[in-house]
């Protein structure tokens, strides 16, 4: 069988000591296959550098996808934020398209005591400007890809996301599992609980490969508290081979960037059960 599903690390590989924009060798190396740059607290990189990852990538093979900034918020209820969010992305897409990024990843915003449909409402007419802005600015090669999120006061469960990408052009979505499970407080614990979440996709969306994070994670009542390792795994859900069980099922072509605190030596582990499940 074809292998479908590919695996990398969110950030630098752990015993890889260079530069971030120059680690595609080393991940390929260690029978890895994508690699999510991290841009989490600003987008410092510059057009060079941006530009060896994007060669380096491109000889080794390696898919590559960018975290942009933490602090974006397309629904805040300050108009400087909002103004802010939408620089910060469009920094990021211009990074992103140097670099070769396929998704630019990020949070989209806090519902901030309104309600979900307001907050909706105002991310996308903030999304508006943002395209709107691009194109301004020139940026061809982008996807936006925002992320479902682990705290219930977020904006981001997964009919939110998939909305928001159903509702723009340059949008698909970033499925980060381990968040619906703290989000849903448990939600995901055998193959089937995988089910609602690629049917809410395969019906909204058409996507070729679907961008995912996982992680085990510890949740409280807010949703996520911490990621953890994956052989934390008894302690903490969700379990990854009910996952790749059901891609493996559905046929799904998918990237599973790992955020766990041993990102590529995890990625490495789930990559194993793949390939022992195919
Ligand atoms: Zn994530």
């Amino acid at each position: 069988m074809k292998k479908q599903v590919i695996f990398g690390p969110a950030g630098k590989p752990l015993k890889y000591k260079g530069e971030g924009y120059k680690s595609p060798e080393f991940i390929h190396n260690e029978g890895l296959d994508s690699f999510e740059y991290q841009c989490s607290y600003g987008v410092r990189i510059k057009e060079k550098s941006a530009s060896i990852l994007k060669k380096e990538a491109d000889k080794n093979n390696i898919l590559i996808s960018m975290h942009g900034p933490y602090y974006i918020n397309l629904c805040s209820k300050d108009k400087e934020k909002i103004d802010k969010s939408i620089e910060h992305l469009i920094k990021s897409a211009k990074a992103g398209e140097w670099m070769g990024a396929y998704r630019i990843v990020f949070h989209p915003g806090f519902y901030t005591n309104r309600k979900p449909k307001k907050a909706m409402e105002i991310s996308k007419n903030t999304i508006n400007t943002l395209l709107e802005r691009c194109e301004e600015e020139g940026i061809e090669n982008f996807i936006f890809s925002p992320e479902t999120t682990g705290k219930r006061t977020q904006q981001g469960n997964i009919s939110e996301i998939v909305e928001l990408c159903s509702s723009f052009e340059h949008f698909e979505p970033t499925i980060d599992f381990a968040h619906i499970h703290a989000r849903g407080r448990g939600l995901l614990n055998s193959k089937e609980d995988y089910n609602c979440i690629f049917s809410t996709i395969e019906d909204n969306l058409n996507i070729n490969r679907l961008h995912c994070h996982f992680t085990t994670i510890e949740y409280g009542d807010g949703g996520e508290i911490k990621h953890h390792t994956l052989d934390e795994t008894d302690k903490y859900g969700p379990n990854i081979k009910d996952l790749l069980e059901n891609l493996i099922d559905n046929g799904w072509k998918a990237n599973i960037i790992c955020e766990t605190p041993q990102r590529d030596e995890d990625a490495l582990i789930m990559k194993k059960i793949y390939e022992s499940l195919i």
